[in-house]
C-alpha cells in the first residue's frame, strides 16, 4: 500500500535536481527519546540470564537525497477534517484501487472516513465529493499556504491511507493522515519543543538541536516505509506540532545551519538526544541491545549540572513498586497468577563504565526477576506516578528492611533525564551561555562526526 507514497516521493526529489549524497540504513531502528521496552530476562532461580538478542548491523542502502518526510499526524478510527487557509481552496488528488488518480479543486472543507477498508471522502455540508479510495492527498492551491487538519494548521501537504494492519487480509478500519513536509519545514516545528524556550545568547543551542533533529530524521528515513510514512509526531521519534510549534529564534537557526547532518563514513549519524546526562553520556550498547557506534561514547560533561534535571530523588512504598514491576514483567515474562509477592529485597547486580545501573535484580517471593539497561526506567516508574518512566538509570539505590525481612521502602538517589546517550540537551545549553559554537558543542557529545550539507 505504501509503495506508492514512496515512489512518489523519491521521484518528486528527483524532479528537484538535488544531488545524492547520503546512504541510508533501512534497519536503523527504535525510537527517538524514549526507546520502548524490549525482552527481559526470566526469573533467575529457575533459568540463567540469557545473552541479550544481538541487532544485526544495518546494511547500508544508496538513497537519493530526501528534502521531504512524512510524518504521521493522526490514526484514527473517526472522520477527520482538511480545510483551506482562509481565500484558498484545496486541491484533492484521487488514487482508486489499481486504477487511475483524478484531481479536484474546491474551496470547501473536505472530512474524510474509513468505510469498508476505502476512503470516502464530504465536501462539509455539499454531500459525497468521493469514495472508494485507497488513497487520497490534499494539497492547498496557493503554494506555501497552510492546511488545517482537525483545526491544526500544517505545512506541506497530507495524504491519507487506510492503515493495513499486520494481517494484510483483514479490512483496515483506522485512517491515518500523513504530513508530506519539506525537512527543513518539519524541523520548524520540531525544534522549539525539543529544546524549550531559549534566549538568544542560547541561540547555539538550538542551532546544536536543528541540526540534531535535522540528522535524526534523515537518519529515520524509510523506518515505517510498509505503513507509508517516516517519522511519529511524538516523542517516539520527535515532537513535531506543526506551525503552532514554530518559534523566530528556531527559524533563525535552523536557516543558520540549513541542510547541516552529522556524517559518519558518509551516513547520517544516529543523533540520539537526552535531557540531562547527569554527569556523563554513555555508551549507546550498554543502554539498549543495539550495535555500537563510534560517537555515541561516554562524554564527561561539565556543562548540565545547573539544571533540575541534573539530581533527583524517587521514593517507592513496596506495594507501588511491586505494582510497576509486575505491569513491566507481565508483558515479557510469565509470572504467577497470584502475583510477585512481598519484595524482599532490590538491588543493583551491574554498572556501565559511566556508573548507570546496568542489571537489577528483584527479589520476590515468587522468584528473583533481572532487568536490564534502559527497560529498569519502564519497570520501576516513579513512585508516586506509574505512569512516567524513572528519571534515569543513573542511581544509587537505598532499600529499608522491616524485622520480617520484607522491604518497607525504597529510595532512588539519582542524576540526569533520559537514557544518556548522544547530545546533552541542557549540557548543550551550557556550552552555549559559556561561548561554545554549534560546531564545537555537536562535536563533543558526538565525537569524531563530520558535518555535510545536502543539496550542495
Ligand atoms: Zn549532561
Amino acid at each position: 500500500m505504501d509503495g506508492m507514497s514512496r515512489s512518489a516521493g523519491r521521484i518528486h526529489l528527483l524532479c528537484n535536481g538535488l544531488s545524492a549524497i547520503f546512504l541510508l540504513s533501512m534497519l536503523l531502528s527504535c525510537a527517538g527519546k524514549e526507546s520502548p521496552p524490549e525482552v527481559i530476562s526470566p526469573p533467575t532461580a529457575q533459568t540463567p540470564t540469557p545473552a541479550p538478542p544481538i541487532e544485526e548491523a544495518p546494511a547500508p542502502t544508496p538513497i537519493t537525497p530526501m528534502p521531504f518526510v512524512a510524518v504521521k499526524l493522526l490514526q484514527i478510527a473517526d472522520s477527520l477534517i482538511i480545510r483551506p487557509s482562509p481565500g484558498d481552496s484545496l486541491i484533492v488528488r484521487f488514487l482508486y484501487n489499481g486504477a487511475g488518480i483524478t484531481n479536484h479543486r474546491t474551496p470547501s472543507s473536505v472530512s474524510a472516513s474509513l468505510k469498508g477498508g476505502w476512503i470516502d471522502l464530504h465536501k462539509q455540508g455539499q454531500g459525497p465529493l468521493e469514495t472508494g479510495l485507497s488513497r487520497a492527498s490534499i494539497s492547498p492551491a496557493k503554494e506555501g499556504s497552510y492546511l488545517y487538519l482537525n483545526g491544526k494548521p500544517y505545512r506541506g501537504s497530507l495524504t491519507l491511507l487506510p492503515a493495513q494492519g499486520l494481517d494484510p487480509n483483514t479490512i483496515p478500519v483506522n485512517l491515518v493522515a500523513i504530513n508530506f513536509v519539506q525537512i527543513e519545514e518539519y524541523l520548524r516545528g520540531v525544534v522549539p519543543g525539543e529544546i524549550g524556550n531559549l534566549g538568544r545568547d542560547e541561540i547555539e543551542a538550538i542551532k546544536v538541536q536543528a541540526v540534531a533533529a535535522r540528522t535524526y530524521a534523515l537518519s529515520r528515513l524509510g523506518q515505517f516505509a510498509e505503513w507509508g510514512y517516516d517519522l511519529e509526531a511524538t516523542v517516539k521519534d520527535q515532537l513535531y506540532l506543526g506551525v503552532e510549534g514554530e518559534a523566530p529564534l528556531a527559524d533563525e537557526a535552523i536557516e543558520a545551519t540549513r541542510g547541516v547532518v552529522m556524517t559518519n563514513g558518509g551516513l547520517p549519524i544516529n543523533a540520539y538526544y537526552h535531557a540531562n546526562c547527569g554527569g556523563k553520556t554513555e555508551y549507546i550498547e550498554r543502554i539498549w541491545d543495539k550495535p555500537a557506534q563510534p560517537y555515541l561514547i561516554p562524554v564527561e560533561d561539565g556543562y548540565c549540572d545547573w539544571a533540575p534535571s541534573y539530581r533527583w530523588e524517587e521514593t517507592w512504598r513496596p506495594e507501588d513498586l511491586v505494582r510497576n514491576l509486575s505491569a513491566f514483567l507481565d508483558t515479557v515474562v510469565v509470572i504467577p497468577e497470584t502475583g510477585l509477592g512481598p519484595l524482599l529485597d532490590l538491588r543493583v547486580a551491574s554498572r556501565s563504565p559511566s556508573g548507570r545501573v546496568e542489571s537489577l535484580e528483584a527479589v520476590t517471593a515468587a522468584g528473583t526477576y533481572t532487568i536490564g539497561k534502559d527497560r529498569i526506567r519502564w519497570a520501576m516508574k516513579r513512585g508516586n506516578n506509574p505512569n512516567r518512566l524513572l528519571r534515569s538509570t543513573l542511581f544509587d539505590i537505598e532499600v529499608v528492611h522491616g524485622g520480617d525481612g520484607e522491604v518497607e521502602k525504597i529510595t532512588a538517589h539519582g542524576f540526569g533525564t533520559g537514557h544518556g546517550v548522544g547530545m546533552c540537551q541542557t549540557g548543550a545549553i551550557g556550552m552555549a551561555r559559556q561561548g561554545f559554537s554549534w560546531e564545537e558543542i555537536l562535536t563533543r557529545y558526538y565525537p569524531g562526526v563530520e558535518f555535510q550539507r545536502w543539496g550542495d
